[in-house]
C-alpha cells in the first residue's frame, strides 16, 4: 500500500454533485506512463464550471478536477521524461475525463507534458496556468495574422479575469497600446498597473451589435464571446484580427459577416486543450521571454487545496481577479 495523499474529488449525488477533500492512493489514479508530484494547480473558468456543475465539463465520475498542474516527475516509463524533470500540463481532457491537478499526485500520458523553461518556477507556471498559456496562444495568433504594434490599438475583453490579465501584461510588454474592457470599474488601477493604456466599460460591447461600427482597434483578444465578440468584430479596423478564446458572456455569436467581407477582418479561433505539442512548447518558451514576472505576481493570489470548491463558485460569479495559484501541499 502506497502513502495516501490528498485530492479534491467530485462525485454525483441525488441532488447534483459534491466536491470534497479526500485521501486517496496511487492505485486510485488513472492510466499513464508518467507520475508527477504535483506542486501547484490553479482555478480556471473551466475548473469553475466543473466544480459547480454549471456545465457538463466532467464526463467520468467520480473525478479529480483541475485542468492543469505543474510539478516534478516522480516515475516515468516515457522516453521523454525522467524523475526530477519539472513539467507543466494543460488540457488534453485532464480534469474532464482524466483525473486532474487537484491532488498531490497525478498520473498522465507523457505526451501531454511540456518541460518547463528554466526561468519559470512551478508556482509561476500555475500563476500563468491554462488561462495565461491561452492568452499567449491568442497573442501568437495576432502576430501570425500581422497585427503589429504600429497597426493600432489592441482590445482585451474580460480584462480583469485570468486570460485578460495575462493578455494585457504580454501585449503591453511587446509594445502594443492596450485597451481593457471590464465590468469592474474598481479594477482600473489594477489594469493600468498591468499595462493597459485605456479602460472601457464592458457594457459598451455587451448589447446587440451593428453589422459595422467605427473602426477602433487593429486586433483583439476576446475571452467573452456572444454579443461582445460580435461588437468587437464590428469595430475592428480594416485587415485586423480578433483572437476568440472564451465564452464568459455566452457561446453564441449573434453578428454579421460584414466585418469579414467588407473589412477583411480575420476571426482566429483559439483552442488550448488539443493544441499540438509544438505550439505548446513555443507558447511556454514565449511566456518565459515575454511575460513580466513582476506583473504576473501583481495579478496572482494564493490558495490551498481546501479553498478550491469555494473558488469554483467565485470564478463563475466573475469575482476572481487575475490568477489564483493553488498550493496543493497546503
Ligand atoms: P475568468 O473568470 O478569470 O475571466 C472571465 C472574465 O470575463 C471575468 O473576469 C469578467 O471580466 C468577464 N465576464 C464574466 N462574465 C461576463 C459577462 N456576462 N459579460 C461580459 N464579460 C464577462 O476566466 P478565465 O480568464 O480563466 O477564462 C476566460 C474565458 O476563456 C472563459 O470563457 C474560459 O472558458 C475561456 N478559456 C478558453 C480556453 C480555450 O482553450 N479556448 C482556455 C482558457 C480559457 P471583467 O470583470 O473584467 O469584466
Amino acid at each position: 500500500m502506497t502513502e495516501p495523499f490528498r485530492a479534491i474529488r467530485v462525485s454525483k449525488t441525488d441532488s447534483g454533485q459534491k466536491a470534497e477533500l479526500v485521501q486517496i492512493g496511487l492505485d486510485d489514479l488513472m492510466e499513464g506512463d508518467v507520475t508527477v508530484a504535483v506542486e501547484y494547480s490553479t482555478v480556471n473558468y473551466k475548473d469553475g464550471l466543473a466544480l459547480t456543475g454549471k456545465a457538463p465539463v466532467i464526463r467520468t465520475w467520480p473525478l479529480i478536477p483541475g485542468i492543469d498542474f505543474a510539478g516534478r516527475v516522480e516515475t516515468s516509463t516515457h522516453e521523454g521524461f525522467k524523475p526530477g524533470d519539472r513539467v507543466v500540463l494543460n488540457g488534453w481532457g485532464v480534469g474532464e475525463t482524466h483525473h486532474g491537478g487537484y491532488a498531490e499526485k497525478a498520473r498522465v500520458k507523457g505526451d501531454w507534458l511540456v518541460k518547463l523553461p528554466d526561468s519559470i518556477s512551478t508556482a509561476h507556471a500555475m500563476a500563468i496556468g491554462t488561462a495565461g498559456y491561452t492568452a499567449m496562444l491568442c497573442v501568437m495568433a495576432l502576430e501570425f495574422h500581422g497585427v503589429t504594434p504600429d497597426k493600432g490599438d489592441v482590445l482585451v475583453t474580460g480584462a480583469a479575469g485570468g486570460v485578460g490579465s495575462v493578455a494585457i501584461a504580454l501585449l503591453a510588454k511587446l509594445g502594443y497600446r492596450v485597451i481593457a474592457s471590464t465590468g469592474r470599474a474598481s479594477e482600473a488601477d489594477y489594469l493600468k498597473g498591468l499595462g493597459a493604456a485605456d479602460i472601457i466599460d464592458r457594457n459598451e460591447l455587451s448589447g446587440p451589435a451593428r453589422p459595422l461600427g467605427k473602426e477602433r482597434w487593429a486586433g483583439a483578444v476576446d475571452a467573452v464571446g456572444s454579443h461582445t465578440l460580435a461588437n468587437v468584430l464590428s469595430m475592428t479596423r480594416y485587415g485586423g484580427t480578433v483572437a476568440a478564446c472564451g465564452l464568459a458572456q455566452g457561446m453564441d455569436l449573434p453578428g454579421s459577416v460584414a466585418p469579414f467581407i467588407l473589412r477583411g477582418v480575420t476571426l482566429a479561433g483559439i483552442d488550448s486543450v488539443m493544441a499540438p505539442k509544438a505550439k505548446r512548447v513555443e507558447a511556454w518558451s514565449r511566456l518565459a521571454k515575454d511575460l513580466d514576472l513582476a506583473a504576473l505576481d501583481r495579478m496572482t493570489s494564493r490558495a490551498t487545496l481546501g479553498n478550491v470548491p469555494a473558488l469554483g463558485e467565485e470564478i463563475i460569479a466573475g469575482r476572481v481577479r487575475g490568477r489564483v495559484v493553488v498550493d496543493v501541499k497546503a
